[in-house]
């Protein structure tokens, strides 16, 4: 792939499961900022400390914490074939940074998909989201559920709703992705990198529609 590739659009919208499945198809990391965050929040280390209360509250965490993170991310070695950004950029301040990090370690400009989703489907899906918690595997109560309920089809773990996926907190979220995240769709659609993804169709089209995107750019 040799190109940093990134998923846009709302919560819900399917970018987690369609990012994993191209990373693995590529044999790229699959870069979710959400993930890295979570998984810092359960190690309990100083940054999950800090972001833990931002997330509970469906805010964005500030920039400068994200960006360090995805720079130490982004020049580890398994990364020097390409990776896909699920969840990052999320403002414009961090699509800037991106643009010049990326140049800085000879990357060419990023990808971007978008996954456009009606806003009345974006509710629906967050809150019937469930999360393997061991494998991470993602379903959707209505739309993808599990053969048998409340565990996985993959490995049979326990599955559960991310805290911030609860009704209360899904206002903030979407909040925060209008004002901070959306503009970013106009950003890159005036540099021509944008390909939009109609994110309410089936899995199985939206991952063609991902491939296609993938394969034709240049
Ligand atoms: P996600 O799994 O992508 O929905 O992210 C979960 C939460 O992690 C978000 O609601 C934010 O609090 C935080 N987060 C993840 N990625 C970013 C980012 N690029 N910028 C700011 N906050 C982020």
């Amino acid at each position: 792939m040799d190109r940093a590739v990134i998923f846009l659009g709302p919560p819900g919208a399917g970018k987690g499961t369609q990012a994993k499945e191209l990373a693995k198809l590529y044999r790229v990391p699959h870069l979710s900022t959400g993930d890295m965050f979570r998984e810092h929040v359960s190690l309990g280390t100083p940054l999950g400390e800090q972001v833990k209360p931002i997330m509970a509250r469906g805010e964005l965490v500030p920039d400068s914490l994200v960006l360090k993170m995805v720079r130490e991310r982004i020049e580890r070695p398994d990364c020097s074939h390409g990776f896909v950004f699920d969840g990052f950029p999320r403002t414009v301040a961090q699509a800037q940074y991106l643009s010049v990090l990326l140049r800085q370690n000879g990357y060419r400009p990023a990808l971007v998909v978008h996954f456009a989703l009606d806003p009345a489907l974006v509710l629906k899906r967050i809150t019937g989201r469930r999360m393997c918690k061991v494998g991470g595997e993602i379903y959707n109560i209505y739309e993808r559920p599990p053969k048998v309920d409340g565990r996985c089809d993959n490995d049979g773990g326990e599955l559960i709703q991310r805290p911030d996926d609860r009704e209360e907190i899904v206002a903030p979220r979407l909040e925060a992705y209008e004002k901070l995240t959306e503009p970013l769709v106009s950003y890159y659609q005036r540099l021509g990198r944008l390909h939009d993804v109609d994110a309410s169709k089936s899995i199985e089209e939206v991952r063609r529609r991902v491939l296609e995107i993938v394969r034709n750019s240049r």
